[in-house]
């Protein structure tokens, strides 16, 4: 097959396209056949080393496909089947081995772009506004990066709940499509945008951030939180944030801090399947849109990487197999 492979850990170059051997399903997995491939922006931490991982290795862990083969004993897939997953390593390939505990099947109305952008970003978007903190209607919440991948769903779904969303952008462009998603206000980055914040909420400030950045913006968004309201940090695609005094939490007005992951909010098959089921059934029903920015051939995924980290993409991107 082919597949991506790293063999030292580094800069984009580091993706080189190679031919490996066919993988045979283990116990308890299916085999696919990749139709598309998410690229997320952990799959950059993981190639630079923030994140550990033995070498050599395959990215990513999101895509969707065609059930090809079946481990003995397997039940409730059969082969021919669409699935998709948001966590079986090695998925920028053309076959992938996924355990069945982490595939979804993936409704016939669901494109393959689609369906491999919405588990990972979707299901994250989807447990910042339920669980992490359950958005309100009348509430204004905050969003950075809100024309990224996880930010264009992330404000949709908390727009549908009710909330008034500002989002923050660095082009004109992505500020655009960052209104289309439904937020109110769309700010550029700069160091009055804490002014500009609580000038939007008569001084309060937001019930919830939702910072992706890290750490560019992190202090910003300790000063653009409500007294009591959260800050939720579930990324660092400007890097990680530095050690932190806790006693700032209780300066900015007793605010709540999480770092969240996603493994940690679909830890049962139940809790996996309502969280998709809800993504896709909204992509169904166009409630949801999942804009589908670019789309790579799985050979160029050191020029998808580029783009992610130079700040050139809106939405979610892809690779298609060949
Ligand atoms: P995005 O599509 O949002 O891409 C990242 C965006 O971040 C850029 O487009 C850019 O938007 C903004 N950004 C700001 N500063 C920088 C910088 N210095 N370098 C690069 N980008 C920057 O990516 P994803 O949707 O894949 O992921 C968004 C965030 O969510 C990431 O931090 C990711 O790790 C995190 N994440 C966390 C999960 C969790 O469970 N904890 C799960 C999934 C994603 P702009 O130019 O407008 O500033």
């Amino acid at each position: 097959m082919r597949a991506i492979q790293v063999t030292r850990l580094g800069g984009p170059e580091v993706l080189a396209a190679t031919d490996l051997p066919d993988p045979e399903p283990a116990p308890g997995e299916l085999l696919v056949r990749t139709d598309a491939v998410g690229v997320n922006f952990i799959d950059v931490y993981f190639r630079t080393g923030t994140y550990g991982t033995d070498l050599p290795y395959i990215p990513g862990s999101e895509a969707t496909g065609t059930v090809v083969a079946m481990a003995d004993g397997v039940t409730g897939f059969s082969v021919g089947d669409r699935v998709a997953w948001a966590s079986a390593p090695g998925s920028y390939a053309e076959l992938v081995r996924v355990p069945v505990s982490v595939a979804v099947p993936v409704p016939a109305e669901v494109t393959a772009p689609v369906a491999a952008s919405a588990l990972l970003q979707g299901m994250t978007a989807h447990y910042l506004v339920t669980s992490v903190y359950p958005v309100q209607r009348g509430d204004t919440v905050l969003v950075h990066a809100g024309a990224g991948g996880v930010g264009l769903i992330l404000t949709q779904l908390a727009v549908e709940r009710g909330a008034r969303v500002i989002s923050t952008v660095s082009t004109a462009e992505k500020e655009a499509l960052s209104r289309e998603a439904g937020a109110s206000e769309v700010l550029r980055y700069s160091e009055e945008l804490a002014v500009r914040v609580r000038d939007l909420t008569s001084g309060e400030g937001v019930a919830a951030v939702y910072d992706g950045v890290g750490r560019d913006t992190f202090d910003t968004s300790l000063e653009c939180v409500r007294v009591r309201g959260i800050v939720a940090l579930f990324g660092a695609a400007s890097g990680p944030v530095p050690p932190f005094d806790p006693q700032r939490l209780n300066k900015a007005g007793s605010v709540f801090l999480t770092r969240p992951s996603l493994a940690h909010f679909v830890r049962t098959r139940d809790e996996l399947l309502w969280r998709a089921g809800d993504v896709f059934d909204a992509i169904a029903s166009r409630a949801l849109d999942i804009r589908v920015g670019a789309e790579y051939p799985l050979e160029r995924a050191a020029d998808a990487h580029r783009d992610l980290e130079g700040r050139r993409t809106t939405g979610s991107i892809v690779l298609l197999p060949e």
